[in-house]
């Protein structure tokens, strides 16, 4: 398809992006900051992501196997490295930005029994590598982009990958100069020799060239500058061009990782491969404007998080980089604290809470940890300490203050006790005939209508929202009075459903709690205002 790109016709580009050696070293990020770089030269980009595990998606996975569930606006539940894509693009993704090996399956299989196969042996290959590859192009044959990135998940060898590997190869070659592929390994440092190592690079290189693929560009991931002459030496052993060897030597923050990757010219290396038209710089000057804040910032603020996932940290991503931005944009580094709401008690939560300038409660699911996310939430209210809830904290939140102030003690959601008297928060109408746990929540984004004289809508400057959700369980109406007569607020309801999706204690310094998960939409450039808000609260209390 013939696009229009700065005035001149182009195709679109297809750019691959495989990891090797080992998980984790950060393709999302390396994928993120290309793009990042390719939208402020004016280009219009996507990035998508292909999971090779058989889970249709990842929203029946808990946060130990694949960190947090993020959520598209459409309502998907994505892998968390499309909340990064988000964050460094600005843009936002869709169910199509994110395949899974399950869904792959799924579809051919449906096919199948259609009978659409007509009698054929329905086999890997070309069945399942051409359903891939349709996959692969669905963004890009919308004509409304310019490159697609496409990110490999998991480490080339691995056998759940290789369909997925295969599919790459087969679109490099239709696709020729059109397509550019970018392999992301690492090279240790081995303390002990003092040196580093490229020879899990290179056995990686030879791994995806047995299954023929040539990389294009190599990214080492390192934590020592690499030296210039073993750069060179990974280009011949690899058949790389040497300026297309870089480094992404670690940083004190992923949002430096589009300078650096721009410094060594990654873009201009891309754009020159697939023959793209170029000229000048790619315009970073808002996103520079936030660097330069995070690195003049001198003061602290210390926000806890209260959540069951506190030794792992992907658990709370969106949160946790939500706040930085927030922090950032209040010239303020981020100091945040993990606690755990199974080890909180009502001797402990003084000691644990106090110095903080601030407390998040954390969205959840299940019984584990509940009670002390009570005991953080009545503490916080009787104390006046800036507390944000969010899904299960704002659920929190209300069950908190049934049981204390309204005195209904045995106040609960109908998802931890089903039989309680008082069922504050139950289960939504239209689920209670769903029995699948796929992909049944309410997901997606949803419009709120915020009340003119609440914290919250100043904080928008608007009272007409929309932001994304993911839960099951809802405020219940019934109760709506009892909590507004004692001050608890319900300061935002879906226009449509009535469900409410703001609570607010107004003579509080700020304690809110949203239904809604506000951290999905945040991004570098357009920072979530509720987040922003909170942190200014937290500054004030200090
Ligand atoms: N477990 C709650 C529900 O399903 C909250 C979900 C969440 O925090 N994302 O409603």
């Amino acid at each position: 398809m013939k696009l229009t790109t700065n005035f001149i016709k182009v195709d679109t580009k297809y750019i691959f992006v495989t990891g090797g050696v080992v998980s984790s070293l950060g393709k999302g990020i390396i994928s993120s900051s290309l793009a990042r770089l390719l939208l402020s030269r004016g280009f219009r980009v996507t990035i998508q992501k292909f999971d090779p595990y058989i889970n249709i998606d990842p929203g029946t996975l808990n946060p130990y196997e694949h960190g947090e569930c993020y959520v598209t606006v459409d309502g998907h539940e994505a892998d968390l490295d499309l909340g990064h894509y988000e964050r460094f693009t600005n843009i936002h993704t869709t169910r199509a930005n994110n395949i899974t090996t399950g869904r792959i399956y799924q579809s051919v299989i449906d096919k199948e029994r259609r009978g659409d196969y007509l009698g054929k042996t329905v086999q890997i290959i070309p069945h399942i590598t051409d359903e891939i590859k349709r996959n692969v192009k669905i963004l890009g044959n919308t004509g409304k982009y310019d490159f697609v990135i496409t990110e490999i998940g998991g480490t080339v060898g691995d056998i759940e990958s290789l369909p997925f590997i295969e599919s790459v190869r087969q679109l490099r070659w239709e696709l020729g100069q059109n397509c550019v592929c970018i392999h992301l390994t690492y090279v240790p440092y081995i303390r002990a020799a003092k040196e580093l190592k490229t020879k899990p690079t290179q056995h990686s290189v030879k791994q995806l060239q047995e299954v023929g693929i040539q990389p294009d560009i190599l990214v080492l991931r390192t934590e020592k500058d690499i030296p210039a002459d073993m750069r060179r030496k990974v280009a011949q052993f690899c058949n790389v061009a040497p300026e297309a060897v870089i480094q992404s030597i670690d940083v004190p923050t992923i949002y430096e990782v589009p300078i650096k990757m721009h410094e060594q010219k990654l873009d201009e290396l891309v754009l020159r491969k697939t023959n793209t038209p170029f000229s000048g710089e790619p315009d970073m000057t808002k996103w520079n404007q936030f660097l330069s804040l995070l690195n003049s910032t001198k003061d602290t603020v210390k926000i806890g998080l209260v959540g069951k996932y506190v030794e792992l940290q992907d658990a709370y991503k969106s949160i946790n980089e939500s706040l930085f931005q927030a922090a950032t944009y209040q010239s303020h580094k981020l100091d945040l604290r993990y606690i755990s709401s199974e080890k909180l008690n009502d001797g402990n939560v003084e000691e644990l809470l106090k110095d903080l300038n601030g407390v998040i409660i954390a969205p959840g699911f299940g019984q584990r940890g509940i009670e002390g996310k009570f005991v953080a939430l009545k503490w916080c209210r009787e104390n006046d300490m800036p507390t944000f809830g969010i899904c299960l904290g704002m659920q929190c939140m209300v069950i908190e203050y049934a049981r204390n102030v309204l005195g209904l003690k045995e106040a609960n959601s109908t998802e931890m006790d089903t039989k309680t008297p008082y069922n504050v928060i139950d289960l939504m109408e239209e689920q209670k005939s769903i029995s699948n746990l796929g992909g049944t929540m309410r997901l997606g984004a949803y419009q709120c209508h915020l009340a003119d004289d609440s914290k919250v809508a100043k904080a928008y400057g608007k009272l007409d929202i929309e932001e994304r959700h993911r839960h099951r369980f809802e405020f219940n109406n019934e109760y709506r009075t009892q909590f507004e007569n004692a001050g608890m607020k319900c300061v935002g309801e879906n226009p449509e459903t009535h469900l409410v999706e703001v609570v607010e204690i107004p003579e509080k310094k700020w304690f809110i709690g949203t239904q809604y998960h506000p951290e999905y939409s945040s991004t570098v450039l357009n920072p979530n205002p509720l987040f922003i808000d909170f942190i200014k609260a937290a500054i004030t209390n200090k």
